[in-house]
């Protein structure tokens, strides 16, 4: 084969992986295509990959195998993490991505330097100073998520001013660098500010911020891969990086907007921390709870129930478990819709995922916007591990930290009814009101055992004989 067929083809090769990642992006957008999705990026990726390694400009192929059999032996073990770990694991992710093209990108000037030119330096500064930065802020948001790190937002005074100092700092560094390449010394100054500025750009933000960090540095990986694909000239590296870039960017837009919160809000206004005082009321308020035999009694006199699931479902996995109750319910004849708040779990999509791994029906899922509108007709809303995206605080209390942030409004229901192992907050750390209310029934156990309870109770209520075996 001559050397142009090899072009030809790679670059037929690239071509068709950039459209299946378009098509794994747009699969990916609803849960009945999203398989189709991850398999269309799997492929993509292997064939971006394979016609790489065809680059006849590649003579030595053994630092690309040894580092394979490294990354394969330390990445199969991460994909197959449990669910409830996965936002850590996405976060672990975009650091690897993020070193990978900074590290590639310092290669390339110390190959090149001090003969670079100003536009290939630019190239190169901006894409090491967003990879180092992701790096280290990808490293700390994932610490926080598992807990290795306080969750909650580290701050002092004028943090502010020292993050954007040191922000401005590295930005000056990579002009001086355009002007002049041969300054050597600069270089690893300006990689070190940079890697102090992902610390300092995360280690302030907390509570249900979270997610929308994670998908805001999935977008500066993205941006530093685009850049990497100028530096390198690779189409495909720029292709896939902008992709990327893109649409981590255009998921932080929608979880803001999930959360009613700005850009500059979720940077910088260290959100989560708990409001002084917000245990004490706890204690001065009582609640109504009723057990499985109750809750099953409510549930069959039921025509339209909402289940409105969130983390705590997933830490029980009792998604199975609440199959078999949709199915016990929809076989009464009572018409059960399960409302999905977006931020719901620990990461986009999460609750989708779990519901969907037990095989629910998609159309069952509704939208928050469309599961608020359609409360006040529902005679049960049972909330299945849900804290946070429930807390009506957030519509009530101007002084909450989630104030603004849309919830499922289950208090619209005329019967709430709420699955956790106590009154302990959620995620952002705070007092619940929803369960001090007169319509809430606080049902208090792990939710896999609740829920499989209450199906035992609905199913003795429909055929006793069969019920006595159990499930
Ligand atoms: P929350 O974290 O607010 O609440 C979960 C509740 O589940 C807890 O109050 C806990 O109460 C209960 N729970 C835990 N284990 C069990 C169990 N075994 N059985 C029954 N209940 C259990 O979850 P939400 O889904 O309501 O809200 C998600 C929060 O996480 C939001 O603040 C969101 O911003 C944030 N977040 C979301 C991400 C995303 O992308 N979706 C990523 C990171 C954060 P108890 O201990 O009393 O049982």
């Amino acid at each position: 084969m001559t050397a142009a067929t090899t072009a030809q083809l790679i670059d037929f090769a690239y071509i068709t992986a950039a459209v299946l990642f378009i098509l794994a992006l747009k699969w990916l957008s609803s849960p009945a295509a999203a398989r189709h999705g991850v398999l269309a990026g799997e492929i993509g990726a292997a064939l971006a990959v394979v016609a790489t390694l065809f680059n006849p400009a590649l003579t030595e192929y053994r630092w690309i195998v040894i580092p394979l059999i490294v990354g394969a032996a330390i990445g199969v073990p991460l994909g197959l993490v449990k669910m409830t770990a996965v936002p850590q694991r996405t976060a672990l992710s975009h650091a690897f991505g993020a070193l990978s093209a900074s590290v590639i990108g310092i290669a390339e000037y110390y190959v090149r330097a001090p003969h670079v030119t100003k536009f290939g330096m630019v190239e190169i500064a901006m894409e090491v100073v967003i990879g180092a930065l992701t790096f280290t802020g990808s490293l700390i948001a994932a610490g926080k998520l598992q807990g290795i790190l306080p969750q909650r937002p580290i701050t002092y005074r004028g943090q502010n001013y020292v993050s954007l100092a040191v922000l401005g700092a590295a930005v000056i560094l990579a002009l001086v660098l355009t002007l002049h390449p041969e300054f050597m010394r600069l270089f690893p100054v300006m990689i070190g500010v940079a890697l102090l500025f992902g610390v300092l750009l995360v280690t302030p933000i907390g509570g249900a911020d979270m997610p929308t960090v994670i998908s805001l540095l999935n977008s500066y990986a993205g941006l530093s891969a685009a850049l990497l694909g100028f530096v390198l000239d690779s189409k495909v590296l720029v292709v896939a990086g902008a992709l990327d870039g893109s649409s981590g960017f255009i998921l932080s837009v929608i979880m803001c907007k999930a959360m009613n919160r700005s850009f500059r809000n979720v940077m910088f206004g260290a959100f989560g921390q708990l409001p002084a005082g917000a245990q004490a009321v706890e204690q001065e308020r009582t609640v109504r709870s009723a057990n499985a035999e109750d809750a099953a009694g409510i549930l069959a006199a039921a025509s339209k129930v909402a289940i409105i699931p969130g983390y705590g479902m997933a830490v029980a996995q009792a998604q199975h478990k609440v199959r078999d109750l949709y199915d016990v319910l929809t076989k009464r004849g009572v018409d059960v819709r399960f409302g999905i708040h977006p931020v719901a779990g620990r990461m986009p999509g999460h609750m989708n995922v779990l519901l969907a791994e037990a095989d629910i029906p998609y159309d069952r899922l509704i939208e928050m916007d469309d599961m608020n509108s359609d409360l006040a007709q529902t005679d049960v809303a049972l909330v299945i591990g849900a804290n946070d995206v429930t807390n009506p605080a957030a519509r009530t209390e101007s002084s909450s930290p989630i104030y603004g942030m849309p919830i499922i409004d289950v208090a619209k229901a005329q019967t709430v009814m709420v699955i956790k192992r106590s009154l302990s907050p959620g995620f952002a750390g705070i007092d619940n009101p929803l369960y001090y209310m007169d319509k809430t029934l606080m049902l208090f156990g792990d939710a896999k055992a609740f829920v499989g309870d209450v199906v035992r109770e609905l199913s003795a209520m429909q055929a006793p004989a069969a019920a006595a075996g159990g499930r």
